[in-house]
């Protein structure tokens, strides 16, 4: 189990409130989780502690890692939002609530809600960092799932490569996506994963002796030209996404060029090009398989050049070439931006697909007058007029691997002025409404089922009775309290906003017997 120590030491350079902060944060989970264990037998600190360890890995400031390691506490333990405000304070309880909010998020296994639940996933979390608190939280999960009972594993799984692969890859955080892929895959397509496994191993099996001999080819050239400040990996493509191009290329496995990936990190745009030159000096590129993604990025921000090459050996390899900054991009994506004392973050000069996300991120904290609970504005609460950021429009955007052309998608989907229309409320099993800004508890109840809502009584949001004119906001969960008794008044026209809910208020008033009296008394205004 990491220690609190080992959390820190992974901190850029924490400062003595930083340590002290996440110390007892990581105390105080350990003993609120004292009673608790995992699947596995683990005490269950080992989850939050690993939760903790990959956001600091991250670079995620101090905070953030303190929610990390607090996330389960609200949901799970005795302790309240009370508690969690006035020890840690209001920005760490309002991460720690973001992430509560979020596990009622469920999927139900169709492909119905999909698309609406990465929006809701991403409008409920209101700050990334929510977000990617729980990713960090899935990862973990996924690594433990053979833990888990067999009924949830496939749920979960499923819920990962739907759900939070999706996000992960809209949020340009490469490396992330890859593990959590790799990790589903087997649980959800177990076939597939076989076969693909099998196929990589029968043509590949010696891959990383062969790379490495690759690699120090490419070093030694690289260095007799004196291009000296220069960094080289190699990767092996992801089995989910080779899976994803293999069913386009009838499984000839031949036929995937981008199997085997050479990076080659280096200082500056300039010497990326150069180094460019140098590789196709050095081995045959294949034809059309230049690609400059520097000058002209990928909709999630990727940058880099590609091309294929032949070696001697009669390898092929993609190469991939990019800049530090880049390359710190291509696998943390938005997180490389939020990086702990990164004294560049708000003055980059370099215009960058999540500069314009920065605003939100360093957003001060407020909190209003008039609530008890902890709020920050809401997506609800956004006047319609404001824009919403480009990013959250792209993240419903269907997932596809390595598209052709994915521009069309990307700018339609930009343009959907969805956000600014629709909100997303909870039943309290988890299922989600959506419903047109300004919709109130009887146009839950009426989404829901015509009979809830011909005989509500009365509502709750979030646990609290609140009049049936109350305007509902993103997240909220709603109960509906029904009585036989109960039938629809002429006042709830009011504040009915669906069509749905108006048109069988109207019928039914206008079916019951004692309205007929006033309709008779007042006529039609
Ligand atoms: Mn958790």
């Amino acid at each position: 189990m990491y220690s609190a120590e080992d959390i820190i030491a992974q901190i850029n350079s924490p400062n003595e409130a930083d340590r002290n902060l996440v110390k007892k944060a990581y105390d105080y989970a350990a003993e609120a989780h004292k009673a608790h264990k995992r699947y596995s037998g683990e005490p269950y600190m080992t989850h939050v502690a690993s939760v903790g360890y990959k956001l600091a890995a991250m670079g995620m400031e101090p905070r953030t890692v303190c929610a990390g390691l607090l996330h389960d506490t609200i949901e799970d333990t005795a302790i309240t939002s009370e508690d969690i405000g006035s020890n840690f304070g209001e920005e760490v309880l309002f991460l720690v609530e973001g992430v509560t909010k979020l596990s009622s998020v469920r999927y139900y296994g169709s492909d119905r809600h999909n698309e609406s639940l990465r929006k809701l996933f991403v409008a409920t979390s209101q700050d990334i960092r929510v977000l990617i608190i729980k990713l960090a939280d899935r990862l973990h999960n996924l690594e433990t799932l053979h833990h888990i009972p067999t009924h949830k594993q496939l749920r979960i799984a499923q819920e990962t490569l739907e759900i939070y692969v999706p996000v992960a890859h809209r949020l340009g955080m490469g490396k992330l996506r890859k593990e959590l892929e790799d990790l589903a895959f087997p649980y959800v397509y177990p076939k597939e994963a076989k076969r693909v496994t099998e196929l990589l191993t029968t043509r590949f099996g010696k891959a990383n002796e062969m790379l490495e001999r690759e690699r120090k080819v490419l070093q030694k050239r690289l260095a007799e030209v004196k291009l000296t400040n220069f960094h080289t990996s190699f990767r092996v493509k992801g089995l989910y996404s080779l899976y994803h191009k293999l069913k386009r290329k009838d499984w000839d496995i031949q036929a995937i060029y981008d199997l085997l990936a050479m990076r080659v990190v280096v200082t500056s745009v300039e010497d990326c090009y150069r180094t460019l030159g140098i590789v196709h000096e050095l081995w045959r590129p294949l034809p059309k398989r230049v690609k400059d993604y520097i000058a002209f990025p990928k909709p999630n921000g990727y940058q880099s050049l590609h091309t294929t090459v032949t070696t001697q050996n009669g390898v092929i390899l993609e190469i991939q070439i990019r800049t530090k900054q880049m390359h710190q991009e291509s696998e943390f994506g938005v997180a490389s931006h939020i990086l702990y004392k990164n004294p560049k973050v708000s003055d980059d000069p370099k215009p960058s697909m999540f500069s314009n996300l920065i605003p939100t991120l360093f957003r001060p904290f407020t909190k209003r007058e008039d609530e008890k609970e902890t709020d920050i504005k809401s997506i609800a609460e956004t006047p319609h007029t404001q824009k919403i950021p480009l990013w959250i429009s792209q993240i419903g955007q269907a997932y596809n691997h390595d598209s052709e052309n994915p521009t069309s998608d990307f700018v339609e989907d930009a343009q959907s002025d969805f956000f600014s229309s629709r909100i997303f409320v909870f039943t309290p099993k988890g299922d989600v409404v959506d419903l047109p800004v300004g919709a109130t508890p009887i146009d839950f109840a009426y989404a829901i089922h015509s009979e809830v809502g011909d005989h509500t009584f009365g509502a709750k949001v979030n646990r609290k009775m609140v009049q049936l004119d109350t305007e509902l906001r993103n997240g909220d969960i709603l109960e509906i309290d029904t009585r036989k008794s109960a039938k629809p008044s002429p006042k709830w026209l009011l504040f009915a906003r669906t069509s749905l809910a108006r048109r069988r208020i109207r019928s039914a008033i206008e079916n019951d017997p004692e309205n007929q009296h006033k309709h008779n008394q007042h006529g039609h205004h």
